[in-house]
């Protein structure tokens, strides 16, 4: 069955290095976007002593159910826990938090050199933790991106089942619990689900199996049916909004834009929230791009392509981000002018995209673009989505006002 398809955020800068998003983490349930009532029933088993041996965390991409498996870990093993969370203090709070408690285990999709040499999760561990230190709500694309330039798919693999149940023999070091976090189990390979199986079928004392994935349909369901069910729904907008505005310190107008297209992503949520930082060079690009669809002319759109083709993923998302709040604010100068929150060089290309964006059009132009964005994540061939979009722009700018000139 292969398969496919903290306060956690207090602060928050840009590695100038890296060039990506670091948060202090701390990992109190309070530090996890929304889900509520989950976290309500979770705390309340805890407290009355009910704390399954497996149990499965489903929820969609960017719902944040690693983090929330984390949050329950670390409040299962805060010394100091109050009755609604962990303390995010104590010693073991912040072995928690930092991914270093002796206690906790993590097995995690893994790129392997060649299947005769078969990577496991201890070795790459510390990988894991500083992609996952600096942002709890890594996805699978983006740690695929993390640890290998190519597009390679990353599997759980038999060495690494071999390797949970050999982890697990040993007595826990200093809790009462062994804690095995099993991050996408739907991406275990075939021979090694069996193994698995029989580790979660006969489990070692004091283990408890937290399984968090986002699709069960391809675990199998020998493996689903000794897990407890968590499913997690949806994080509501207001909650993601809450969640962008006090963490990130991002503007009521540009949170709700992310949040529409995020719809429930957080992962998603947070990775367009980078856009803010590019804003200038998007805007040379928009430019550049709205004239060559509008002239048509094939090689300034090749050139164009080419160029985002070699930015990173969250950087072209981020650049369709951007060009969905320049088409937002032209429509809107249709209407009210005073409405408008953009800079003078902004609004001077906006009084000239108002000519070719308007009510008629600016629903499928939105629709293309948000489209665009999820198939950059699907691994969508760059060059041609841009030159797909790049004509049906050129036929629906064309469609009205064919005087306009841009
Ligand atoms: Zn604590």
């Amino acid at each position: 069955m292969i398969i496919l398809g903290e306060r956690c955020i207090v602060i928050r800068f840009l590695d100038r290095n890296l060039k990506r998003r670091k948060f202090v983490c701390i990992m109190k349930w309070s530090d996890v976007v929304g889900h509520t009532e989950t976290k309500a029933r979770l705390i309340k088993a805890v407290n009355e002593g009910r704390i399954p041996h497996a149990q499965l965390i489903l929820g969609k991409e960017g719902s944040g159910n690693l983090p929330l498996a984390r949050a329950y870990i670390q409040y299962v093993l805060c010394t100091n826990r109050t009755e609604n969370d962990s303390c995010g203090v104590c010693a073991s709070c912040s072995k928690v938090s930092q991914m270093s408690h002796p206690d906790v285990h993590f097995a995690f999709p893994v790129i392997s050199k060649s299947s005769s040499e078969p990577a496991t999760s201890s070795e790459k561990m510390t990988e894991f933790r500083k992609a996952m230190l600096a942002d709890p709500y890594m996805s699978y694309a983006q740690w695929v991106e993390f640890v290998s330039k190519e597009t390679k798919m990353a599997i759980i693999n038999t060495k690494q089942c071999d390797e949970i149940a050999q982890m697990l023999r040993l007595k826990p070091y200093e809790a009462n619990y062994k804690f095995m976090v099993i991050w996408l189990p739907e991406v275990i390979h075939h021979s090694a689900a069996p193994k698995l199986l029989k580790i979660i079928e006969e489990p070692p004392a004091h283990t408890i199996f937290l399984l968090v994935s986002h699709n069960d349909e391809q675990i199998l369901s020998t493996i689903k049916s000794r897990t407890q069910l968590i499913r997690l729904k949806q994080i509501p907008d207001f909650e993601m909004m809450e969640g962008l505005m006090s963490r990130l310190r991002i503007p009521l107008d540009k949170a709700r834009e992310i949040i529409n297209i995020a719809d429930g992503n957080f992962t998603l949520a947070l990775e367009l929230a980078e856009y803010n930082e590019d804003q200038e060079q998007n805007l040379s690009w928009f430019i550049e791009w709205v004239k060559a669809c509008y002239l048509l002319d094939i090689t300034m759109l090749m050139n164009l392509s080419n160029t985002l083709h070699d930015l990173r993923k969250d950087k072209q998302k981020s650049f369709f981000v951007f060009t969905l709040h320049i088409m937002r604010e032209a429509l809107v100068l249709h209407f009210n002018k005073d409405l408008l929150r953009s800079t003078e060089k902004e609004f001077n290309f906006i009084m000239k995209l108002s000519n070719v964006v308007h009510e008629q059009n600016i629903d499928k132009l939105t629709d293309l673009i948000n489209q665009a964005i999820y198939s950059i994540d699907r691994n969508a061939s760059f060059k041609m989505l841009f030159m797909h979009l790049s004509l049906e722009f050129f036929s629906l700018m064309k469609a009205r006002q064919p005087e306009a000139n841009v």
